[in-house]
């Protein structure tokens, strides 16, 4: 079983990407954590990928298609994926129906947790006191939210159309969010 957990930066996604993956073995694939990665490395592509993202951009689509190629086509991994943070543009989705076509794979559910903006800037917010993440400031989760509205709607106007696709409210707390898509999961899996 292969899910994407869809929606803007404070969504919750990352979140609840960890408690599905204990639940039902899964493996979190998040391209936020990958780019953070190659910024910690610094590698050549962390150099430019640092740039952009303390900026609140989204990394170029050829990066990120890059580093999800490997995961994809990584035979431990394969059919037990949960996307969190891709796809984020439409050339991005389209990457990912290529890659999981040609390693014969699908997407079995796509969950999207629907927050409100207000909500996001609250919960971004007590997330800088804990983490202290470089680039969790106001302008910054503004910028990334008004990004997120650019570029991810007409994914999900793509993903809307899916058999697979779930709308979740955002807005409740952690583990009713979580009773929600286990209760979805639980119905095919066991
Ligand atoms: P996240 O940890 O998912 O909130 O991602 C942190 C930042 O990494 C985002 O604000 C983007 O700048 C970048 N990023 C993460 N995933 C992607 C993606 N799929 N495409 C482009 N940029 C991304």
């Amino acid at each position: 079983m292969n899910l994407i957990l869809f929606g803007p930066p404070g969504a919750g996604k990352g979140t609840q990407a960890k408690l599905i993956c204990d639940q039902f073995d899964l493996n979190q694939i998040s391209t936020g954590d990958l780019l953070r990665n190659e910024v910690k490395m610094k590698t050549d592509i962390g150099k430019v990928i640092d740039e952009t993202i303390s900026k609140g951009d989204f990394a170029t689509d050829e990066i990120v298609n890059e580093l999800i190629k490997n995961v994809v086509f990584d035979p431990i991994k394969k059919n037990k994926l949960i996307f969190d943070g891709y796809p984020r543009s439409l050339n991005q989705a389209k990457n990912l129906d290529l890659l999981l076509n040609s390693s014969k794979q699908k997407i079995d559910y796509i969950f999207f947790l629907n927050v409100k903006k207000d909500t996001i800037i609250k919960r971004i917010e007590k997330r800088k006191i804990l983490e202290k993440r470089a680039d969790d400031n106001l302008n910054t989760i503004l910028k990334r939210y008004d990004t997120y509205m650019e570029t991810t709607k007409p994914v999900l106007d793509f993903y809307k159309k899916d058999s697979g696709f779930n709308e979740i409210d955002g807005n409740q707390e952690i583990g009713d969010i979580f009773i929600e898509i286990k209760g979805i999961l639980s119905n095919i899996s066991n």
